[in-house]
């Protein structure tokens, strides 16, 4: 099978080669997907943090070429080498092969660049946005601020969507926002909301909101570049 162009630059890269199982399949919601995994040796080279995430080979249906995709790990188990991946649903290769998928099924990943960790002093308070994607991610981020306040804010598609289990506590201020003109609701918000000195930003959404998100809390909230963490998820 092929990993074509992308395979070549994350090997030159130092990207780590393991082979997954899948070991579970269950629906979180119509549009959501949870797959267990045995690792294959990933989670004793490649400690657990927040917001960890791999790079997923994904069998094309039709063809021998392999689609390069990022995925989450949630809810890892060091000692078993197990873990968990959750697919927002949407039509795509990776959602088709999610939805396919059978315990046994096996899957190549690569580790590379996966780094995250949280400030070193910790924020006044978090703010997030994120959307089904990302969700993994934020509820691993959730789990590890404990007492930080944080605002969080998420897009919806469907429905269904807003059942999604959010990991948050008390402090931890939630709020849906629907996906309108790609993204606008929650570029107004990063615009409009206020912003403490202090604050630390985590932001993971489709490139463009990604992209105008970061703007406005750097040029309008004046965040220093290193409390602004953020990644486009998808395109
Ligand atoms: C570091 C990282 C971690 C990630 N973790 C997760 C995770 O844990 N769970 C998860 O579900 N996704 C996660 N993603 C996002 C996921 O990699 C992308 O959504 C990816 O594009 C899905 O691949 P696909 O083959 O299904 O669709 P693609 O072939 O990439 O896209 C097919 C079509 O679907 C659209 N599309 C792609 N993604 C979405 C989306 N999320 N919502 C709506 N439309 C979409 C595209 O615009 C395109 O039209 C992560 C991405 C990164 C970079």
């Amino acid at each position: 099978m092929g990993k074509g162009f992308n395979g070549v630059m994350v090997k030159a890269g130092g990207g780590r080669d393991y082979h997954l199982t899948v070991t579970s399949s269950e629906y979180v919601t119509d549009k959501y997907i949870r797959l267990g995994f045995a690792g294959g040796g990933l989670l004793a080279d490649h400690p657990v943090h927040p917001t960890q995430w791999i790079r997923l080979w994904i069998p094309d249906e039709h063809s021998d070429k392999l689609h390069h995709r990022g995925y989450t790990l949630i809810d890892q188990d060091p000692a078993g080498d197990r873990f968990s991946i959750e697919f927002a649903l949407h039509g795509g290769p990776a959602c088709r092969w999610a939805e396919r998928a059978a315990v046994g099924d096996p899957l190549d990943a690569t580790v590379l660049g996966s780094n995250f960790a949280l400030p070193e002093t910790t924020p006044a308070e978090y703010v997030v946005f994120g959307d089904t994607a990302s969700l993994p991610a934020i509820n691993t981020l959730l789990d590890a601020i404990g007492d930080t306040p944080a605002r969080v804010w998420l897009e919806w598609q469907y429905e269904s969507d807003r059942q999604l289990p959010v990991r948050n506590k008390p402090h931890h201020q939630v709020t849906w926002l629907q996906r309108v003109n790609d993204g606008r609701l929650l570029c107004e918000t990063a615009q409009e909301m206020t912003c403490p000195d202090d604050t630390f930003a985590w932001v993971a959404c489709d490139s463009h909101t990604t992209r105008s998100i970061v703007k406005s809390l750097r040029n309008t909230h004046g965040l220093p570049k290193a409390a602004v963490k953020y990644q486009a998820y998808w395109k």
